[in-house]
């Protein structure tokens, strides 16, 4: 690897800092089959892509690709549909657009009702 990327990826993610995994970023992905919301981890230093400008050297954003399969649907709904999750992001790496094939992107609290719901359909001991 070129020292120029591994300074560029030192200055974006801290590689060589040991890799604590704070940077996680969390995708909360609904599949439009079944309804089940599956979260997906996203690890910066080593999902996202670099993305150059047309010149060559300089990178002008990163993108993320990842297959998302969830748990089996949810109860009543078996489902083993893959998911397609596409993002991309800026150099800063604030992202700018996420497509997911198959389902969408919904938000944490969406998550958590989800679980809580999937938690009370449960029969009582
Ligand atoms: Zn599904």
């Amino acid at each position: 690897m070129p020292t120029w990327i591994q300074r560029v990826l030192s200055a974006f993610f801290g590689a060589g800092s040991g890799g604590s995994g704070d940077d996680a970023l969390w995708f909360y992905v609904k599949c439009r089959t079944c309804g089940e919301i599956i979260p997906v981890r996203v690890n910066p230093a080593s999902d996202l892509v670099q993305e150059f400008e047309d010149a060559g050297d300089m990178v002008s954003g990163y993108s993320l690709h990842k297959e998302v399969m969830g748990r089996g649907g949810r109860p009543g709904r078996p489902c083993f549909r893959l998911l397609q999750l596409d993002a991309d992001f800026d150099k800063g790496r604030q992202l700018l657009d996420v497509r997911v094939d198959g389902g969408e992107v919904v938000d944490q609290a969406a998550y958590a009702s989800q679980q809580q719901e999937s938690a009370d359909a449960q029969p009582p001991e």
